[in-house]
């Protein structure tokens, strides 16, 4: 149960090149949904870099670290020779085991700047909690369900070994040598506001994290104290991976895939329509963000997945806030309520630019 699945992927010649000295491991997770997590083995010489590293594991001996350590064997390599530690973002699906690996190898961790902001809130779960449960007030989440709804970290916590800061602070715009290749930084904030996505202009490669799954949309989601204004910042993300045009995407969940183009204009149709929907609906009568969440994503779902949706509901309108479409005000009970300011145009246009 605790092995790990290694899955090699059929490519042909070109591919070949295209992941040479590349490997990818798919770490076991099961934690809120989230089967496994991919880590990338990059070789550099005689030591390797890895990107994302799974979870702490306490319900197994070996702490999580077996998995990880038969994946580097499959590639060629031991646990001794890790390097570095790149985290795309610090999502503990990705950074959970990151501390432990450090303690064993001695390896730099190589993050975002902005990661500290995920790194306070492991630190200070009751202040992130206490946060959360403030903001599902304001927007009308009933007493009883804002506890279990807030509880989303706790789930998460027990597989996070320790809070480690980067040791060294990446911004974007920088270039990392990994076994001879150049690898840009792009921070592609949405997804996480410290995200970061490697690129290999030489490869055609993009390492991309949770910025660009298959499948499935990533969801955008908006935290007080974060980004005011997630999904903008995501869409203008999605924007700058388009025009790289890259032939060959790693993510950071499931298998590498060809058409980013596609994927992408596949994910900004989903975001579009789901911000036009809201703002329909909010044009229709004024609304919390309960009642447009209730509405627009069933209503009878998981804790896990109810509190993606509000959240990711309050990203689409702080999105249309921003776009002055939506404002809100505080009715007699102390809720937020949003109406509707004007019928200009979703200026969503300049994020799709001539394509
Ligand atoms: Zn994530
Ligand atoms: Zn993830």
């Amino acid at each position: 149960m605790s092995r790990l699945s290694t899955e090699t992927d059929t490519v042909g010649a070109v591919e070949d090149r295209r992941l040479s000295g590349l490997h990818r491991v798919a770490l076991p997770i099961g934690v809120n949904a989230v089967e496994t997590v991919n880590m990338h083995v990059l070789a550099d010489g005689d030591t390797v870099t890895l990107v994302d590293c799974g979870v702490w594991r306490p319900d197994l001996p070996d702490g999580g670290l077996a998995a990880v350590e038969d994946g580097l064997e499959a590639a060629g390599y031991a646990l001794r020779d890790v390097a570095r530690i790149v985290v795309t973002h610090a999502h503990i699906d990705h950074y959970g085991l990151a501390g432990r690996l450090m303690e064993v190898t001695g390896a730099e961790l190589t993050m975002h700047t902005l990661t500290d902001l995920d790194c306070e809130k492991y630190r200070h779960p009751d202040t992130a909690r206490a946060r959360r449960r403030d903001t599902y007030a304001d927007h009308g989440v009933s007493e009883e369900e804002r506890t279990d709804l807030a509880d989303h970290l706790t789930r998460w916590l027990p597989y996070l070994h320790s809070v480690v800061e980067a040791s060294r602070r990446l911004r974007g715009g920088e270039e990392l040598v990994i076994g001879g290749d150049r690898w840009e930084v792009l921070h592609t904030p949405g997804h996480s506001l410290g995200h970061v996505c490697l690129w290999s202009s030489t490869r055609g490669v993009l390492l991309s994290g949770d910025h660009l799954l298959p499948g499935i949309t990533p969801p955008v989601s908006f935290e007080r104290g974060f980004d005011a204004d997630p999904l903008r910042s995501y869409l203008a993300s999605l924007r700058l991976i388009a025009d790289l045009r890259p032939a060959l995407v790693l993510p950071g969940h499931g298998r590498p895939f060809g058409d980013a183009a596609g994927r992408i204009e596949a994910i900004l149709r989903n975001k579009i329509r789901r911000l036009e929907a809201i703002r329909r609906a909010i044009c229709e009568r004024p609304s919390t963000v309960t009642e447009l969440a209730d509405r627009l994503v069933a209503k009878a779902v998981l804790a896990h997945q109810r509190q993606l949706a509000i959240s990711e509901t309050l990203a689409h309108i702080a999105y249309l806030r921003w776009s002055g479409l939506v404002e809100r005000r505080t009715r007699p009970d102390g809720v937020y309520e949003w109406y509707s300011t004007g019928d200009g145009a979703l200026e969503v246009s300049t994020v799709l630019g001539g394509r």
